[in-house]
């Protein structure tokens, strides 16, 4: 079987019927690109740059975060990488954020609130991806919005270090994407609104299915309450479709349902565009669509 997989290197992620899908990988530090290469991704879907902040005594420099942003998007040449911008919090921290201990950590100061409280910490990433931009096709993704309010402020921090860096004669891709993740029921109930204001949805089925059906990710002990597949959240994932389609914007998953199999039909029906998955589960789901 490992060789048959094999074989699906090269070949296109299309059905028997001429549907196609991008099928992207989600890495979690630059090293990660050779497995997403040697299984033939067709992007990164999400870069989760956490590694950064948390592998660091203090907050990483400028500098420091442009290599790696660059080195990823120079390695996956015209290939599309989707640079989720800092999300931690009160469960994934480090000391020098300072961050008081929280009761419901997943409800409370992290992702896109600490950059929008703390502009001076995202612009720093801000800047040092948007000069990796000049590199390869980077787009950068806001985490964890609820709101439209909240998006246009994370877009107007990130003109505001356009404009620093047009300033400074500092190359950069003036037309960089900007997208968010849906992964709150307020973004996928906003969904049409929001639609209007980036140029693309991934959803991230981990926390919106924490957050829709109110269980802990985190808590082994609530199994089958914790379903993914309740119809609850394939509704939303439905709902969020539709609106970035009626908007003419692209959405895909990145979070871990993207590469289950068993729903692989349910997506490809709801026309789902993208899905970005480990690396490994790749060349199976391109079997899985293939055979569609
Ligand atoms: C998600 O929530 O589904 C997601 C992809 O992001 P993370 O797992 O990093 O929270
Ligand atoms: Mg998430």
């Amino acid at each position: 079987h490992v060789r048959l997989l094999q074989k699906l290197k090269g070949q296109a992620t299309r059905t028997s019927t001429g549907q196609t899908v991008r099928l992207y990988a989600n890495i979690g530090r630059p090293s990660d690109v050779t497995a997403v290469l040697a299984n033939d991704g067709e992007g990164i879907g999400l870069f989760r740059s956490e590694f950064l902040y948390l592998e660091s005594a203090d907050f990483p420099t400028e500098e420091y975060q442009f290599e790696a942003y660059r080195e990823v998007a120079q390695k996956m040449g015209d290939r599309l990488v989707v640079i989720r911008t800092l999300d931690i919090g009160a469960d994934k921290q480090a000391d020098y954020f300072g961050l008081e201990h929280e009761d419901n950590p997943a409800l409370g100061y992290r992702a896109i609130r600490i950059c929008l409280t703390q502009p001076e910490i995202f612009k720093v990433q801000l800047r040092a991806l948007l000069r990796a931009s000049a590199y390869g096709n980077i787009a950068v993704m806001f985490p964890m919005i609820t709101s439209v309010s909240e998006v246009r402020e994370a877009k107007g921090i990130l003109s505001q270090v356009k404009s620093e860096l047009r300033a400074a004669h500092v190359r950069f891709n003036e037309d960089i994407a900007v997208g968010i993740m849906i992964e709150t029921p307020a973004s996928v109930i906003m969904a049409d609104e929001l639609a209007a204001e980036v140029d693309f949805f991934s959803i991230g089925t981990n926390d919106l299915t924490q957050y829709t059906l109110a269980c802990d990710r985190q808590n082994p002990n609530l199994g089958r309450f914790a379903d993914p597949h309740s119809p609850a959240v394939l509704r939303m994932i439905d709902m969020t479709v539709k609106a970035a389609h009626d908007h003419g914007i692209w959405c895909g998953i990145c979070g871990e349902l993207g590469a289950d199999v068993a729903l692989t039909d349910t997506f490809l029906d709801m026309g789902i565009d993208e899905l970005s998955v480990s690396p490994k589960s790749i060349l199976p789901l391109r079997e899985a669509i293939r055979k569609r």
